[in-house]
């Protein structure tokens, strides 16, 4: 109910035809896994969005079967006037968000600046959950050679996003020169102009930051330190009413085969180890499965809300020795216990695939190929998790934009 009242205000504001106003969100965090590109979808009462690399897809959470989000008669999505496609740029990051009943995204725009250099600059976008009345909330540019890339999050009126720059270190045909990618994370109002203010900068021992995650009056993320071949994962944690940004005192384990965070809790597995929960506030780690029997060191876990999927890693089910059992996926309750075993589809049509969101009646899995424009999707019935099958509902094409971006 609170959901549909925003979605009324909201509609209410379109009608007086003001400059944008922001609602107070309800946002419970409990669907953005923000780990891979489909994963940073997001939910509504009715259906659940993703971007694929441009184009908004849309499952109706009754039928569960989805659709590009375009109304147009014979439109094969390609072109800018298609309704269902909010960036030209595939791989840009969209980040589709709900807050307060509708469905924000980041567009970029490239053009050509002073100095006849390429500039990027950023509009934060949003639209009706039916795809109508896409508008403009603000715009925002970063420091020259950063842009916005990973995840991001729509949290008590901020956009929290990633922003990248790649440096380089040293002079070019230096012995030690060479290329270093440099991440930071910003915040910025979702109203008025102020510029975004940076949170957190890696150095050269970071990892690239993943699984952003909002949760009452903190926003998490994940990354790493240390070098290459020996690095921890480290857990960060801003509060919002300190306006700090301080390291959650625990030792993870390395690797990390799996994250998500699940309200104040992080959840993690280490192959040939365990399962763990760890508590952001203060910091305990809870070993919720004992994994050392499974000396298999290629297998992978996807932590949804009410079920764990653990299955073989990506390489694993592709190399040329293939484990009898590689396209097998062992679902788990949240306690931990074994429940299920099903198939997973596998084809190498597909260059990605694995589960890409939760509802609180089934979870969804994707095969996908966005150069091919193709995807299909499955639900997994999660309320009888013992007894379902992964059901294949939808089948989509997308023809690839028509036009490249173009020069101001
Ligand atoms: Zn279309």
């Amino acid at each position: 109910m609170k959901r549909r009242i925003a979605l009324l205000l909201a509609g209410l504001l379109f009608m007086s035809g003001c400059a944008p106003q922001i609602p107070s969100d309800d946002f419970n965090g409990s669907f953005a896994y923000n780990t891979t590109r489909l994963q940073r979808g997001c939910e509504t009462e009715e259906g659940i969005y993703w971007d694929f690399s441009g184009v908004i897809l849309y499952m109706d959470k009754n039928s569960q079967e989805a659709i590009v989000l375009c109304s147009r008669p014979g439109c094969n999505h390609s072109g800018k006037d298609c309704e269902a496609r909010i960036g030209e740029f595939p791989g840009s990051d969209l980040c589709v968000n709900e807050y307060s009943g509708q469905i924000y995204y980041i567009y970029r725009e490239d053009y050509i600046g002073a100095g006849r250099q390429i500039q990027i600059r950023y509009e934060l976008r949003r639209m009706n959950p039916d795809g109508s009345e896409k508008q403009q909330v603000r715009r925002f540019t970063l420091p020259s050679g950063t842009v916005v890339s990973g995840m991001s999050v729509l949290h008590r009126g901020y956009l929290y996003c990633f922003g990248e720059e790649m440096v380089e270190i040293g002079e070019p045909g230096e012995p030690d020169y060479h290329l270093v990618d440099v991440y930071r994370f910003y915040r910025l109002p979702l109203t008025g102009g102020q510029k975004p203010e940076l949170l957190w900068e890696s150095d050269e021992s970071s990892g690239r930051p993943q699984t952003l995650y909002a949760c009452e009056n903190r926003v998490f993320f994940r990354s790493a330190e240390g070098t290459a071949t020996d690095y921890k994962p480290v857990i960060y944690a801003y509060d919002i009413d300190n306006k700090t940004l301080s390291k959650v005192n625990t030792a993870l384990d390395t690797p990390v085969n799996g994250a998500a965070f699940k309200g104040n809790r992080f959840l993690y597995m280490t192959s040939g180890n365990g399962i763990y929960a760890v508590n952001c506030l203060t910091g305990e780690k809870e070993r919720k499965l004992d994994l050392s029997d499974d000396t298999e060191h290629k297998k992978q876990i996807t932590f949804l809300d009410s079920i764990w999927c653990m299955n073989y890693a990506k390489a694993a089910r592709t190399e040329g020795q293939k484990a009898p059992d590689a396209d097998e996926a062992w679902i788990y309750n949240t306690e931990g216990e074994l429940v299920n075993t099903i198939t997973l589809p596998y084809s190498r049509e597909y260059t990605s695939y694995g589960w890409i969101g939760e509802t609180e009646e089934f979870a969804v899995y994707a095969e996908m190929s966005v150069s091919a424009g193709k995807v299909r999707l499955y639900t997994f019935d999660t309320t009888h998790p013992a007894e379902a099958e992964l059901v294949l509902k939808s089948e989509i094409a997308i023809a690839p934009p028509e036009t490249q971006p173009e020069a101001e």
